[in-house]
């Protein structure tokens, strides 16, 4: 499988380079050479797949084209995916698809789970033992910290910023096993970032540490969220063809919306996707205007989508040509702000008596008020309404049941390092490991 960046065309890479590497040099995107059409006799094996391992493999087969050997691919997709993505249809024309049955709850984990697998597999040749180091605001943490649990070769470092992640976050990332090391900064999210990236280029580690960052934009993140489209699209096919089919998909940095249309770009008939993000709105904006204007996030009850400049916005016009007419006849704009968003969780949990988080609901909204008659709209539950429970409550005026991979973390053994804002005591601290 060959890539390329989304700044330069000519910088092609093999996917184990786009892997390790994350981001291009010069800041581009890793992006396929080329997506190739499933032929009609793959595209039915994949729908009639038993379980989702079994029409990942498929998939990434068909997606990485030998780059990794099938027997190793199965052992990546076999250990990442050992969850499903039950679809719960709320009339003969709306429902969910629920994203979130991995170990840390939230869509995340197809993802951290694929990458992690790659990156291992990759680590059984390198010499210096790779380290992941990464920072986190919450919820990608939890989900690359449970993904790389027990991988051999590969430690992980993840900084968080002290007292500004939830308790039961904070409980995911400290609990995990002995590979995987929580290292709590006194100071904010910023400032982890900032650190990670000082350690990055710094010479005196250069010998001792192969550092990987693992983040949102690689693009092992991105492949496997593309499975769960064709996975819904089987589940919700008695319903789909009675009409043409509108995937709801509430976004932030875009990179499940990408997924998407890389689905569909692998002959997967979805009709269309809507866009529906938070008063974060600027790829709507876009959408509706022609205008791209990144600007600074503003905080909401879907903090998970709050982002300004979201980081996949190259490769979301990559993926429509770099042309606008293209991406709007393909994708539907949608926002809304925090009251809205509570006002579709009450509906839908009075409607039709399930509890959404607030990110979902947004792409629950969207597809109540924009799906015609003749389509039918499956909206995404990217998290689970637990780890929202403060919002989820005062909202429902209910007390929502905590699921028990969130309620055992509680007794569990937890360990954490405490360490400064200033650089010098990641180094050092890094040294003496
Ligand atoms: C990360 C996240 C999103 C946004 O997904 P993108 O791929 O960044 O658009 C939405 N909901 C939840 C719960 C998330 O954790």
């Amino acid at each position: 499988m060959k890539l390329f960046s989304t700044r330069d065309r000519n910088q092609v890479v093999e996917l184990r380079e786009a892997v390790l590497q994350s981001l291009a040099p010069g800041g581009g995107l890793y992006m396929p050479m080329s997506i190739r059409r499933l032929s009609s006799d793959v595209l039915s094996e994949v729908l009639s797949a038993d379980r989702f391992c079994d029409a990942a493999l498929l998939l990434a087969g068909h997606l990485l084209g030998g780059s990794v050997l099938q027997g190793d691919l199965k052992q990546i997709v076999d250990r990442a995916f050992t969850f499903d993505t039950p679809v719960v249809m709320h009339s003969d024309r709306l429902g969910t698809c629920e994203l979130w049955h991995g170990p840390s709850m939230a869509f995340k984990d197809f993802g951290a789970r694929f990458m992690a697998g790659l990156i291992g597999h990759y680590a059984k040749d390198a010499v210096t033992k790779i380290t992941i180091l990464v920072a986190t605001s919450g919820d990608t943490g939890g989900a690359v910290g449970a993904g790389f649990e027990d991988v051999d070769g590969i430690d992980v470092v993840i900084l968080y910023p002290k007292g500004r992640v939830s308790r039961l976050q904070e409980l995911q990332l400290t609990t995990l096993s002995d590979n995987v090391c929580a290292v709590e900064v006194d100071g904010s999210f910023d400032d982890c970032q900032a650190l990670v990236k000082q350690a990055f280029v710094d010479e005196r580690l250069s010998n001792q540490y192969q550092f990987s960052s693992a983040n949102s934009i690689n693009i092992a993140r991105l492949i496997p969220q593309s499975f769960y489209y064709f996975r819904l699209y089987s589940k919700a096919r008695l319903y789909a063809e009675e009409g043409d089919l509108v995937v709801a998909v509430p976004s932030g940095n875009f990179g499940n919306l990408c997924a998407g249309v890389m689905a569909q770009q692998m002959g997967l008939p979805i009709s269309k996707f809507i866009a529906a993000t938070n008063a974060n709105d600027v790829v709507p904006h876009y959408l509706r205007t022609g205008q791209y204007e990144p600007r600074v996030s503003l905080s909401t009850i879907s903090n998970a989508m709050d982002v300004g400049a979201p980081s996949n916005f190259e490769r979301l016009q990559l993926l429509h040509s770099s042309t606008w007419n293209n991406m709007r006849s393909n994708i539907i704009p949608y926002h809304l702000d925090d009251d809205a968003t509570r006002a579709a969780m009450r509906e839908i949990y009075t409607k039709y008596d399930y509890i959404a988080d607030p990110h979902g609901a947004i792409a629950y909204a969207a597809l109540r008020d924009t799906l015609a008659q003749d389509q039918v709209g499956i909206y995404l539950e990217t998290a689970h309404p637990a780890k929202f429970k403060e919002i989820v409550d005062e909202t429902l005026l209910i007390d929502s049941p905590i699921p028990h991979q969130l309620s055992n973390l509680e007794g569990m053994p937890s360990a954490k390092v405490s360490l400064s804002s200033t650089y010098a005591d990641l180094y050092e601290w890094l040294r003496d490991r």
